[in-house]
């Protein structure tokens, strides 16, 4: 582990001549007199006095070198239809849409509200917008109106960029009344809303005077030349609000020197990919993940990203492996949660397609249990790679690094920290670092490395108060996820700092049960929470989706295979961590962002209210767990 080891410290002890280095990757305007100004604590600023452009990293700089290589593939298997841009034709289209968003007086600073599908409008009014200063917050197209009229509210954006419609599996899903809907709920709403028409839903409506026609109005600035323009290297790229699995959604505010530079070292050094490459990745635009990986990281790189609309399963399960033959796929990010959609269908179709070209399987956003990353990586042949970062930060914190040195890799672990990330695991109360072993929170000694969230949109105080005020005598981040580290420096997330069951005394992380159950060869997916319980404070109870529901199929069936379960568990983990009972449900309440809504199952365990359920993707799910207690 020597190179990794070199760099990593390097990376921390001599931080400035580090990020020097790294910020010759991307192209400034004017050079930075400062690497990082961390005079006001816990703010840091990155790159201080440099001058540049996202979208002038992203595209104009290719264009000598590679203006007619792929810069976005995108492939719907919702509309049948696939669509190329090289870098020149990237160029164009961003070029347009920027000259229709400063004809209607969006300038630097404005704030621009995508709320898409995935479709490549998208990706041109991202980069649109950053080219002319202005500041994107792109809401996921799954949101329902009054999580959108909060984030409009929160944004205040002067025009917002919107589809007719979306698909999903086939079914036509309208946008546009939910955005109409979500401007009559908010208290500031934009003046403009211009829509892609997909022409998916031809019952839209509009309002003349508000709402305008891309179509309409591009034709009238094609071929129009938009100057980037030169922002302060802190200057705000855009506003992302994180995924509201444990209350309400925060605007992560991202600067613009910061992230370019994070996001253009990591391509090599932790994805491993090259200019000219083909990089895959599933998220959607409206996460991070989407932000950093479909569109910034491997356009600022010169790669070709594939963006894809649709199921990992339709028109069948073989979709994505047959993307990553066709494009020669070399590297490929997605989540715990997509896998286990595939874990579920039939395994031939890991095999059908010529996947020899992809290096590495990225999977982030949950833990990644062993069974499921064993499955893909066999099933596959390719390495899975755990990432584990956050809204917060745009980029990995734990991670791998082959790109650096190609470290062994241990299941269920995201390997080591990521160069610039100076992790600490915390007692969560005295702040005491923890040993081998020992479970601690995750904490990032500041300043933040570049890229990382600059502050919360308009609320400062907040930022300091929600992310670095978790001990008295130490200003740390905090990421609020539990971990372990080994004797061998690999670390383990153990979740989130409020899944812990108190069992008799004994703290127990939910995923070390769920890890347990999964161990059971006809559990797909499972959730632990823990329940008050008079006698032992709290108990965990499970809710698990089996594989084969023949097994379950009568309360005989049930009961023998519960027992089963708790069996596995004991047999795992120990008796200590085995569910008082094990409740068999076909869907998880979910976020839309795939995430376990642990919070609101543990609510209905103990007969109180839910909660805020904005975000939840299928309300069935819920509706599963509330008559599975009943
Ligand atoms: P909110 O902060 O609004 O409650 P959220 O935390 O779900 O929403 P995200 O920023 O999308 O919003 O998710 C980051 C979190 O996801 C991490 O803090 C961690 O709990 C979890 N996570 C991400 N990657 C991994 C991983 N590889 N292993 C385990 N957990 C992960
Ligand atoms: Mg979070």
């Amino acid at each position: 582990m020597t190179t990794y080891k070199i760099t990593h410290t390097s990376s921390i002890t001599a931080a400035s001549s580090f990020w020097t280095k790294q910020a010759s990757r991307i192209d400034w305007v004017r050079p930075f007199e400062q690497v990082c100004d961390f005079s006001k604590p816990p703010f840091a600023k990155w790159f201080v006095g440099g001058e540049t452009n996202l979208c002038y990293n992203a595209i104009d700089r290719h264009l000598a070198t590679r203006p007619n290589q792929a810069a976005l593939v995108w492939i719907s298997s919702e509309t049948e239809q696939t669509r190329t841009f090289t870098y020149r034709q990237l160029w164009e289209e961003v070029n347009c849409f920027a000259a229709v968003l400063k004809s209607l007086g969006i300038g630097k600073g404005d704030r621009v509200l995508i709320y898409m599908p995935m479709v490549p409008e998208a990706v041109f009014a991202m980069l649109a917008t950053v080219r002319i200063g202005a500041i994107h917050s792109v809401v996921f197209g799954g949101f329902a109106a009054a999580s959108l009229a909060a984030r409009i509210d929160d944004a205040k954006p002067r025009v917002m960029i919107v589809a007719d419609a979306g698909s999903r599996a086939g079914k036509i899903i309208p946008l546009k009344p939910l955005t109409d809907e979500a401007i009559s709920l908010a208290q500031h709403p934009p003046k403009h809303v211009v829509i892609i028409n997909r022409h998916l839903d031809a019952s839209m409506q509009t309002l003349p005077g508000r709402d305008m026609d891309y179509a309409a109005l591009a034709p009238r600035h094609e071929g129009e030349i938009v100057a980037c323009e030169w922002v302060d290297s802190s200057h705000p790229s855009y506003i992302l609000y994180t995924s509201g699995t444990t209350g309400k959604p925060k605007g992560v505010q991202r600067d613009t020197g910061g992230y370019a530079v994070a996001l253009a070292a990591s391509m090599p050094n932790i994805y491993a990919t090259q200019p000219g490459e083909a990089f895959f990745c599933t998220s959607d635009i409206g996460w991070v993940v989407g932000h950093s990986y479909i569109v910034y990281g491997p356009l600022i790189n010169g790669s070709t990203t594939i963006m894809y609309e649709g199921l990992p399963i339709r028109p069948d399960p073989g979709i994505w492996w047959k993307l990553v033959e066709q494009y020669k796929v070399v590297a490929m990010f997605s989540s715990p949660t997509a896998v286990r959609v595939l874990k579920k269908q039939d395994t031939s179709y890991l095999t059908k397609y010529d996947t020899s070209t992809l290096r590495y399987l990225y999977l982030a956003g949950e833990p990644l249990d062993q069974p499921t990353s064993d499955w893909i990586e066999n099933g596959v042949g390719v390495k899975v790679i755990d990432n584990y970062w956050q809204t917060e930060t745009g980029w990995p914190i734990l991670s791998a690094q082959p790109g650096i040195e190609d470290t062994p890799r241990k299941l269920g672990s995201p390997s080591f920290p990521v160069y610039g990330y100076n992790v600490k695991l915390k007692h969560d109360e005295t702040g005491a670092a923890v040993g081998p072993d020992e479970k601690g929170v995750l904490c990032i000694v500041p300043p933040l490395p570049p890229g990382c969230m600059s502050t919360i949109w308009g609320d400062d105080e907040r930022f300091v108060k929600t992310y670095f005020g978790m001990f008295k005598d130490e200003q740390v981040y905090t990421t609020f996820d539990w971990a372990t580290r080994d004797a061998d420096g690999y670390y383990y997330i153990m979740g989130r700092t409020d899944d812990v069951i108190n069992v008799a005394g004994h703290r127990l992380g939910t995923r070390e049960i769920e890890e347990a159950i999964q161990a059971h060869k006809n559990i797909a997916e499972v959730a632990v929470v823990g329940v008050a319980d008079a006698l032992k404070g709290q108990v965990p109870v499970a809710f698990a989706v089996v594989k084969d529901t023949s097994l379950v199929a009568t309360p005989a069936l049930i009961a023998v295979h519960e027992k089963e379960v708790m069996a596995t568990v004991d047999h795992e983990l120990g008796a200590i961590g085995r569910p008082a009972r094990v409740h068999f449900v076909t869907a998880l309440p979910k976020t839309r962002s795939g995430k376990l809504l642990r919070r609101a199952i543990q609510a209905l365990c103990e007969s109180r209210d839910p909660g805020d359920l904005t975000t939840i993707e299928d309300p069935s799910a819920l509706e599963q767990v509330r008559n599975a207690v009943a």
